[in-house]
């Protein structure tokens, strides 16, 4: 099986899709691997890495991806990318396939069978190959760095000579797989953490990381899990309710850092103009939803914006790209183990009726499968 792999061609997207880690087991699952120089520039990795690692590097990209059975990118390729590839070739990356349509269609035209790592379901046997979790993760942390950057104080209480510094206040409204490393990074530079989710389930882990819980904890609240685990979209009620208690606490707030996701709705807005505007000057806020819509009112994508009361809303968006090294270690073992289900005795071998690739093909046979993206 020949595997390649490019640079990432879409704007300030650092990540690579191999590390050379991953390239031995790769080659160690009966394949060959070519990478495209420069791959590794935003993740640290010089080429030599990978020639070492048993890659060959090749400086041009349709040398790279001609002849290619399988392509493992960060993020989807370009029309261009996609004329260089074989009719038949595999195609695996965060395609986004939702909002990329473009990309999508190309990849049919050209009957390259695509994957998107961010439908691979939840279930046990898929949480080696979770890069939406793999990549929360490190966004959550990177969250509270970026906070901590912008906030002209200090996070854990100092008592000096010259005088206590007080430690800072923050607040994590969502608490997935993100908001979670964000409460456990943010204590662990000892601010004062408190935590808020419509899922009752979490309120057992805000407490379990030593934050505070704070929710209206009605019976809607206590309903509002769907059977996968996600959260269901609340009433206009619940949200008044609830923003009625977040909105006096959000005032006393040093730092916000948002995370609220309703998978294919667009994000709730948890933090008014009127909350933005009640909190004291050098408060920051981190909108993580800000490409679904943001959970911030005022927070722009890729922009850190300073209110009229001083107040920065931060709006970065791919964080796991400011922390590129361990983004890619981790996204490109999680394309390790997706590619396990593609390889069997040394050969592509792509079972659709397995569950994951099941849940996971976007493209295939010169056609869009996937039901969500086709509409
Ligand atoms: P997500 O990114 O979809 O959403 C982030 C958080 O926002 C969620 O906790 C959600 O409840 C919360 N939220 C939504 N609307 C809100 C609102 N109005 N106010 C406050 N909070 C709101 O979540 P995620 O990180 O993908 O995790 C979702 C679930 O999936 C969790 O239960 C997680 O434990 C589970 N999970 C399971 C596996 C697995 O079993 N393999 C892997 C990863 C995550």
């Amino acid at each position: 099986v020949a595997i390649a792999v490019t640079r990432e061609r879409r704007e300030g997207e650092t990540r690579c899709a191999v590390t050379p880690e991953t390239v031995k087991k790769l080659i160690a699952l009966g394949a060959s691997v070519t990478v495209e120089a420069g791959t590794g520039v935003g993740a640290a990795i010089p080429d030599s890495e990978y020639t070492d690692a048993g890659a060959s590097v090749k400086p041009d990209t349709r040398a790279v991806l001609e002849g290619a059975d399988l392509v493992l990118k960060v993020r989807g390729p370009t029309a261009q990318e996609v004329s260089a590839m074989k009719p038949g070739a595999v195609v695996v990356a965060m395609l986004d396939a939702y909002r990329e349509k473009d990309t999508v269609a190309a990849m049919a035209g050209a009957n390259v069978t695509a994957f998107a790592m961010e439908f691979v379901p939840r279930i046990t046997r898929a949480q080696v190959m979770d890069a939406l979790s793999s990549q929360a993760n490190l966004a959550g942390y990177r969250a509270v760095i970026e906070g901590a950057y912008a906030y002209g104080k200090g996070f854990p209480m100092m008592m000096t000579a010259a005088g206590t510094v007080a430690p800072a206040k923050v607040f994590i409204m969502g608490v997935g797989v993100a908001g979670l490393q964000a409460i456990a990074t943010a204590r662990r530079l000892g601010a004062v953490v408190t935590a808020t989710d419509v899922r009752p389930a979490t309120k057992e882990q805000v407490e379990s990381l030593g934050a505070k819980f704070l929710a209206v904890e009605d019976d809607e609240f206590r309903n509002a899990q769907t059977a996968g685990g996600y959260a269901k979209p609340m009433s206009e009620e619940y949200q008044a309710k609830q923003a009625a208690l977040t909105g006096e606490h959000i005032k006393k707030q040093d730092i916000v850092i948002t995370t609220a996701l309703i998978p294919g709705r667009a994000a709730p807005v948890l933090v008014s103009a009127e909350q933005v505007a009640s909190m004291k000057p050098g408060s920051v806020l981190i909108d993580l939803a800000v490409e679904a819509g943001g959970n911030v009112a005022g927070s722009k994508a890729g922009e850190v914006v300073t209110t009229a009361n001083g107040v920065s809303i931060v709006g970065y968006t791919n964080l796991p790209g400011r922390i590129a090294s361990d983004a890619s270690a981790l996204y490109a073992k999680n394309l390790v183990a997706f590619t396990g289900l593609l390889i069997k005795d040394g050969a592509l071998a792509v079972d659709l009726e397995d569950e994951i690739l099941k849940a996971s093909v976007v493209t295939h046979g010169g056609a869009v499968v996937h039901e969500g993206v086709r509409g």
